[in-house]
């Protein structure tokens, strides 16, 4: 692992807004001002002083700490894709996941944030529907 890089004081970012199953997520990733390229996260969810906050606190300073010291914004994006919770698959930390994934493509291809967001937002839907259908069967 890489030193960590200092963290200037001012640093630009996205935050996107997501709601899931678990209620609205935002996620900040700030982008390094030399490279470009994301230096930490921040995820607003869950009550302040609760547990979903206390995580999510947690798991965005481990990826801060990791995104600064040489770890792969895609592999953060990898690492956290795919975790459900008790309310199923398309639901909070998986958001956060998306979100860094949105910000990764924008950053890739250009492409409008909210454009990106409306996609995600649709897919997960169409995902929350095919759901429902399987457990009718
Ligand atoms: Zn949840």
């Amino acid at each position: 692992m890489s030193p960590k890089i200092p963290r200037p004081k001012a640093v630009p970012g996205f935050t996107i807004e997501r709601r899931s199953a678990c209620g609205k997520i935002y996620t900040t990733v700030t982008l390094s001002p030399s490279t470009a390229t994301p230096m930490e996260v921040f995820i607003r969810f869950g009550k302040a002083g609760g547990c979903g906050s206390a995580m999510a606190d947690g798991i965005a300073r481990l990826v801060s700490y990791g995104l600064r010291s040489g770890l792969e914004p895609v592999d953060a994006f990898k690492a956290l894709t795919g975790i459900g919770c008790h309310l199923g698959a398309n639901t909070c930390l998986n958001c956060v996941a998306e979100s860094i994934g949105i910000v990764l493509e924008h950053l890739k291809t250009g492409r409008d944030l909210n454009d990106l967001i409306e996609e995600a937002d649709f897919a997960a839907l169409n995902q929350i529907g095919q759901g429902a259908d399987h457990h009718e069967i």
